[in-house]
């Protein structure tokens, strides 16, 4: 073998002696050990596959028959493991790829399934969200007004009766204003669970908005049942409210529609509920309410013409100033008059400020109302310096609305202007309760006008929230005491307790003080002797027209 081993070299050596420059790349490079090594190899491999190949031949075959039998079927045996193991290997490397694929969608396939469960709690949750108010937890409007309409619109409605109650807190304002909106939020969510409790557990309570709330009691049979529920609230809703140390009452106004006799439709019920309940709220009891009503109907319809009206009165000139004089106490002299607005309608004649001024602050009016009055109140003023009445001092009513605009004090200062009027003889009325509501800004724009020369009176002393807290924050020059007080100001001890502290505070913050209302001698000789500066009322003139104050003046 090695002997052929060693010729196969030499012939291998040979040639390349005739091929120097193959001899040469061998030599001359780091390769030369492998290329022998390769040689070794292929020898090698002929030799045995030259061995399998005699093993294999046909004459071998017949001469050994016995042992080649044995022997192939030894090689054939070793073929099908060999070939088997392959396949083993092959179908294992198979079948775990395709079980990490299948582990991969599964991992997929519950990944997938998770996300859509977080979606759909997500999805919950943005509607429960939609549906209820997050201050008290109650359903809101939405959920409302779809209860509604499935309500209306189900199979039983032909012979289901239901009730719903819109209720509004009665100046709530005040609770936010005077003690923050922390306080005026924890009492909501309070207000909202007593009224929860104060129904039946199958009925529904939802807070509309801001400080109203809707009840709608299911499956009425009877009234009683609702003023039952009315006496409920009433009773669990009128006590002592303490929040944040704060102690305090409130009233409520509720206004009740019934299905199906006051309406067909969600929008109706809401509209015909509101409607009531401004009608119960109106009427200024305590916790009032109203059912909705052919009068509450025809009420609607009297404010909506007396609103068109009110749009044509300016321009039709309906209307006129009269003017009630105000005394001096000290020398029983007219100082000046407080012009009081009348409204003379073509049909239904003289209509009382009372009637149309609250009226006009609702549907944005009184601005142009206010600037009538003030227009002609400044002409009067300047018609009656010109005759001689100079030192007359004139009161101006300005309503709460007005002064929460900027643009008063302009408007002032252009009329100065334009009449020449002393601004001293100008005073301008506003209420307490107007100025509480918007408390800063008032202050600012009363302080502009106060530039201009122009008084300022604080009308109606003594009934709003808290007066004495306010009194000396305000920049007023003088004070209105309430007809209210005037009124029964000999005939309770308490009342004249006040009346008394009410002039004496004034005083000792150097203000003047009028006293409204004075109807009767004994009331005025009363007030003279607790040295009250002003006084107007009915026992001197009730307000009267230009030509009957002149006489007067
Ligand atoms: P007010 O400013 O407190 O006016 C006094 C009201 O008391 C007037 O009612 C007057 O007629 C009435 N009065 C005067 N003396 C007596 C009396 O001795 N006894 C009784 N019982 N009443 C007396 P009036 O004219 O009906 O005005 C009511 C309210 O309407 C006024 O209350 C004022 O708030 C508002 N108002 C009147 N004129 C105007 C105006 O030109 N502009 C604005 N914005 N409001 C006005
Ligand atoms: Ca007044
Ligand atoms: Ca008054």
């Amino acid at each position: 073998m090695s002997y052929i081993y060693k010729k196969f070299k030499n012939i291998f050596l040979n040639y390349l002696k005739t091929h120097p420059e193959l001899y040469k790349k061998i030599h001359g490079t780091s390769h030369s050990k492998s290329y022998v090594s390769a040689l070794k190899i292929s020898f090698i491999y002929v030799i045995l596959g030259l061995v399998w190949l005699y093993f294999s031949d046909q004459i071998i075959y017949t001469l050994f028959k016995k042992s080649m039998q044995f022997f192939e079927l030894y090689k054939g045996l070793t073929f099908v493991l060999l070939s088997a193991s392959i396949i083993f290997s092959l179908v294992k490397s198979l079948l775990v790829h395709h079980d990490n694929i299948k582990m991969k969608l599964e991992q997929n396939l519950m990944d997938l399934n998770k996300a859509n469960k977080d979606l759909l709690e997500l999805e919950d949750e943005l509607i429960t969200l939609a549906y209820t108010d997050s201050l008290t937890g109650l359903p809101n409007k939405l959920s409302f007004e779809l209860h509604m309409d499935q309500l209306i619109s189900s199979k039983e409605a032909e012979h289901n009766r239901f009730a719903f109650l819109h209720l509004d807190i009665d100046n709530f304002k005040n609770i936010n204003d005077t003690f923050g909106h922390t306080a005026g939020d924890i009492f909501l969510k309070d207000f909202g669970h007593i009224l929860k409790q104060s129904v039946g557990e199958t009925d529904m309570v939802a807070r509309l908005h801001g400080d109203e709330f809707a009840i709608i009691l299911h499956h009425i049979h009877d009234d009683h049942e609702i003023y039952a529920t009315l006496d409920k609230l009433v009773n669990n809703l009128r006590k002592t409210w303490v929040i944040k140390g704060h102690e305090f009452y409130i009233t409520f106004s509720v206004g009740i529609t019934v299905f199906p006799d006051d309406g067909g439709t969600t929008a109706d019920f809401i509209r015909n509920a509101s409607s009531a309940m401004f009608f119960a709220k109106k009427e200024k009891s305590k916790d009032n309410y109203a059912f909705y009503s052919k009068e509450i109907l025809e009420d609607n319809l009297s404010r909506i013409n007396m609103i068109n009206d009110l749009r044509k009165a300016i321009t039709n000139k309906e209307f006129q100033l009269f003017y009630q004089p105000i005394m001096d106490l000290n020398t029983n002299h007219i100082s000046g008059v407080e012009t009081l607005i009348r409204w003379y309608h073509p049909i239904k004649g003289m209509i009382p400020p009372m009637e149309f001024i609250p009226l006009a602050e609702e549907c944005g009016l009184i601005s142009e109302i206010d600037t009538w009055v003030l227009e002609t109140a400044f002409d009067q003023k300047k018609k009656w310096t010109q005759k001689g009445y100079g030192k007359i001092r004139i009161n101006i009513n300005i309503s709460g609305y007005s002064l929460k605009r900027e643009g008063l004090a302009e408007k002032i200062q252009l009329l100065l202007n334009k009449t020449g009027v002393d601004p001293y003889n100008i005073v301008i009325e506003v209420t307490e309760t107007s100025l509480i509501e918007n408390l800063t800004t008032s202050i600012g724009i009363l302080n502009d006008i106060k530039k201009l020369g122009v008084r300022i009176a604080l009308d109606d002393f003594g009934t709003g929230y808290s007066s004495l807290t306010y009194l000396e924050k305000l920049p007023i020059d003088i004070v209105k005491l309430d007809r209210s007080f005037v009124k029964d100001i000999k005939d309770y001890k308490h009342i004249s307790v006040i009346v008394q502290s009410m002039i004496k505070l004034s005083h000792d913050l150097y203000l003047d003080i009028t006293a409204e209302g004075i109807e009767n001698a004994e009331q005025l000789n009363y007030l003279k002797s607790l040295l009250c500066d002003y006084g107007q009322g009915y026992f001197f003139s009730r307000p009267v027209d230009t030509i009957t104050i002149e006489g007067m003046l």
